[in-house]
């Protein structure tokens, strides 16, 4: 086995460990290997271990890569942030966002969808850890952004995704998660059907797990550490 296939062993042990510890079915929670800064020839073996989902995040860099491996059914999220200048590469080479989190972007993201392809499936992103710089829509906010990202034609919202800080430990980590289970709860109690979670990553996904992740998004402990 190649290091990338084994890491990816291991990923999933973890996720089905972690499943169990909280009563959750293993299927329950999806794997998206997160492959920035990696060339295609990782993104190959990956895929020939059973991987099809990846996650980047420098849009150029994505591009090259997607452009490269176009042979191969593989599904790409962009999980980086999104300036007003990049939303035509995202909306043409991409199959998910993960990081809305204002109207605007989401307005370009789907005039400029191509309209062979399906609607772009999104996740609105959260700050919930509440960083005044940090990129993410508040909390207070994500609902309003929801109902109105859910009215362009090009577009699917499919949940939220957050990326809090590393916190210290496994109980610390689950009080900021669950602070976005519970947005995300409270959204579909007013009648959207949001089914996706996209949180935690490497370092926390147990916790992440733990507090409803239904998307784990890992890079390091598959790929190996970025330079
Ligand atoms: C890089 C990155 C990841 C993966 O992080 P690891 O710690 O390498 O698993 C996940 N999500 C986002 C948004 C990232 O930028």
């Amino acid at each position: 086995m190649t290091m990338i296939a084994d890491n990816l062993q291991r990923i999933h042990d973890r996720i089905a460990q972690a499943c169990q510890a909280s009563d959750r079915l293993p299927t329950s929670v999806g794997l998206l290997a997160v492959s920035k800064t990696f060339g295609p020839d990782a993104v190959v073996q990956a895929h020939a271990a059973g991987q099809t989902a990846f996650g980047e995040n420098y849009i150029q860099e994505a591009v090259d890569k997607i452009t490269a491996l176009t042979h191969l059914p593989l599904q790409w999220h962009c999980i980086g942030p999104i300036q007003s200048n990049k939303t035509r590469l995202v909306a043409t080479h991409f199959d998910w966002v993960h990081t809305v989190d204002r109207l605007k972007i989401a307005q370009r993201l789907s005039e400029q969808r191509p309209a062979h392809l399906p609607p772009l499936q999104v996740c609105i992103q959260v700050n919930v850890d509440g960083g005044p710089t940090k990129s993410g829509v508040a909390p207070a906010e994500a609902l309003a952004l929801a109902r109105e990202v859910a009215t362009l034609p090009r577009l699917q919202v499919r949940g939220l995704m957050c990326i809090p800080e590393i916190a210290p430990d496994f109980v610390a980590a689950c009080v900021v998660f669950a602070r976005a289970r519970a947005l995300f709860d409270q959204i579909n109690s007013t009648g959207m059907t949001l089914d996706t979670l996209s949180m935690g990553m490497s370092a926390d996904l147990e916790a992440a797990i733990a507090s409803g992740s239904t998307l784990v998004r890992v890079g390091s402990a598959i790929f190996g550490e970025r330079r």
